[in-house]
């Protein structure tokens, strides 16, 4: 099989060991015998994958002692009404900074629960900045924000100064850089675009924070609950959360998060570089705020779709084809996405503005 290099938003690119040792543990799980998907969650060997994967967040993050750390089912989809129903106050109200479509179904979410300031939007833009001025209402339980908008392709460049509580949804660029994680009372991320596959959804929550919101909050949608059982009040998904697992242990065994992010910032130059020099394409995030780990682009003569497409599929590139929303390309670099497959990228690019320009 030739090598594909693979630019998907989501499920994301994993390391190829990582895959190796993960479809093993579906047959023989620890010399068990038995495969890890058949096996008790509450067995030692899954108790123990439970405790490394907690761990290897705590590690590779800084998460402070005050903070619990837990892995759910749901998706950031559910994250979006589980951070309401925990942190907005039952009559109170929250606010959203809405940078795109996840942001805006998350504040969609928290509109369900009470009132919702929307203080700030790029819509006006079709998102390709991401908005830094705005007042944060002293009243409101929490401010929201998404640290990285997936499809749009902007992220926050820094962590707003608030009065308030922040919550962040952190999906598609946690793990991807350094981050204070005592700046937040809620992080959460569906683990499918930077940690793992699809089926679990990481937590990362200030215990004191917690049992504020005066509302009966559903067993399932308390993080009480859940932390109170070490992520194991019911099965837990113990396929994501051990392949989650792995991918944090090769991110610390290659250096941690230092390291992750010199690279991902090499990555995303590289490919800017490209963009914003080559007379076929254009960026459409404003550059200031371009995510480093959705790059969106479009040619600037749409009738050389066709043969761009061509070639980037002879050079066994997959998952570059824009979200509906924004058109054109999306390459995504996550972690696990070397830099030699940007260079085919690159390279690609350039033979093709050699040959059409
Ligand atoms: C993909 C994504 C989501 C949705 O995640 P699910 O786990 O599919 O619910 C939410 N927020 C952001 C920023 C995303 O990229």
């Amino acid at each position: 099989m030739s090598k594909v290099h693979n630019f998907s938003a989501g499920p994301c690119i994993l390391p190829q060991e990582v895959l190796k040792q993960a479809s093993e543990a579906v047959i023989n799980f620890n010399n068990s015998n038995l495969s890890l998907i058949e096996m008790s969650h509450r067995s030692k060997d899954f108790v123990d994958v439970m405790e490394k994967a907690r761990n290897l967040v705590r590690e590779l993050l800084n998460v402070p002692d005050t903070y619990e750390i837990l892995f759910l089912q749901g998706g950031a989809s559910l994250g979006f009404l589980t951070a309401a129903y925990n942190f907005m106050k039952d009559g109170g109200s929250a606010a959203y900074v809405n940078t795109g479509a996840w942001a805006n179904k998350a504040l969609q979410e928290a509109a369900k629960m009470g009132k919702v300031h929307e203080i700030a939007s790029s819509k006006d833009k079709n998102y390709n900045y991401f908005p830094t001025n705005f007042q944060i209402p002293s009243e409101a339980s929490y401010l929201h924000i998404t640290t990285n908008n997936t499809i749009f392709g902007t992220q926050m460049k820094k962590t707003p100064i608030s009065r308030i509580p922040i919550i962040a949804d952190m999906s598609s660029d946690i793990f991807s850089k350094k981050i204070n994680v005592s700046d937040y009372d809620l992080i959460y991320a569906g683990a499918q675009k930077n940690m793992g596959p699809a089926g679990t959804t990481l937590y990362i929550v200030k215990q004191s924070a917690l049992g504020k919101s005066g509302r009966q909050i559903p067993t399932m949608l308390n993080l009480e609950t859940h932390i109170k059982k070490d992520s194991m009040f019911n099965t837990p998904p113990v396929f994501p959360i051990y392949v989650s697992m792995l991918t944090l242990q090769w991110l610390k065994d290659n250096g941690g998060i230092e390291w992750i992010e010199e690279i991902n910032n090499k990555k995303a130059a590289l490919l800017y570089n490209e963009i914003d020099n080559n007379p076929l394409f254009e960026g459409t995030a404003k550059e200031a705020d371009r995510s480093n780990m959705n790059a969106t682009f479009v040619l600037t003569n749409d009738g050389l779709k066709d043969e761009f497409d061509a070639m980037w599929q002879t050079a066994n590139i997959s998952g570059i084809k824009g979200h509906r929303d924004v058109g054109g390309y999306r390459a995504s670099m996550y972690n696990a996405m070397p830099i030699e497959s940007v260079q085919v990228l690159v390279d690609v690019m350039k033979e093709f503005t050699q040959k059409f320009a």
